[in-house]
């Protein structure tokens, strides 16, 4: 299991800091998301501005198996997120 962003695969430092909005500086993956000092609970996590795309994301997302794609697959192989839909046109209606 690693931690990295869902949207740019920015895998944050041990040394990085989330501040909530009580002041409290902390690491937000230490806690699963809550506030050590005020207890609010932050679903969403904010990527780094600086060395990520800065977008908030769904905590949970942010929980990645070994075993699953990365980010980086998905983004090489874009057709594996694709459904595969047959392009179907107007069907005659001469079976009706
Ligand atoms: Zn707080
Ligand atoms: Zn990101």
């Amino acid at each position: 299991m690693y931690i990295a962003c869902p949207k740019c695969d920015w895998r944050p430092p041990p040394d990085t800091l989330w501040t909530c909005s009580c002041g409290c500086s902390w690491h937000t993956f230490y806690t699963h998301g809550v506030c050590p000092e005020c207890g609010r609970v932050w679903k969403e996590t904010q990527c780094s501005t600086m060395y990520g795309c800065g977008a908030w994301s769904d905590h949970e997302d942010w929980y990645h198996d070994e075993s699953d794609l990365t980010v980086e697959e998905y983004i090489a192989n874009p057709q594996r997120i694709q459904i595969d839909v047959p392009v179907t046109g107007p069907t005659p209606d001469a079976d009706r």
